[in-house]
């Protein structure tokens, strides 16, 4: 801040409307700068004095003093601001980062557990056909032999053969009477 800046906003200091942005740039300013400083003190003394007397208040009996706590409190208060700023960003930012932390471990899981059960899967289905495919085989076996029993013909009775000889190849004898 030049000193053309602090002292254009002394008024505002004064006045407490300082912006809260400008705060710490001014108060750094008039705490190194002794001419900017000396202004200060001369408007601060003669405005905050011509209050005191208006509001038939006790005059202040040092005016510096005043000026220096009320710079060093608006200092603090600001800083804190920023602090108190700074510190929810962190805790958010550190909750953000645990919380992203926590669903990717978490996904992490699903997926070995996928992957596992792909896995445990696969060996299951090895395991069994390894294990159990004679089994299988002659199950499979006994279907077949069964399936070809029920194509095979009946076997006929001798009286069944006749009957369908006879039905294929009639036999007419004349009788004469
Ligand atoms: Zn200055």
């Amino acid at each position: 801040m030049t000193c053309l800046e602090a002292q254009s906003n002394i008024m505002a200091f004064v006045d407490k409307k300082l912006d809260d942005d400008k705060i710490s740039d001014f108060v750094r300013h008039m705490k190194h700068c002794p001419n900017c400083s000396e202004e200060l003190e001369i408007y601060y003394t003669l405005i905050v004095g011509m209050k005191q007397l208006d509001n038939n208040e006790e005059l202040s009996h040092d005016f510096k003093k005043d000026l220096d706590d009320e710079l060093t409190k608006l200092d603090n208060r600001v800083k804190n601001a920023k602090r108190f700023k700074l510190s929810t960003f962190s805790v958010v930012f550190i909750a953000a980062i645990i919380g992203f932390f926590f669903f990717y471990s978490s996904t992490l899981n699903k997926v070995y557990n996928i992957e596992q059960n792909m896995i445990r899967e696969a060996q299951g289905e090895y395991y069994f056909y390894n294990h159990l495919s004679k089994y299988i085989e002659i199950c499979h076996d006994d279907v077949i032999v069964e399936a070809k029993e029920r194509k095979k013909p009946i076997e006929k009775t001798f009286y069944q053969k006749v009957h369908s000889y006879n039905i294929t190849h009639p036999v007419w004898t004349e009788i004469e009477y």
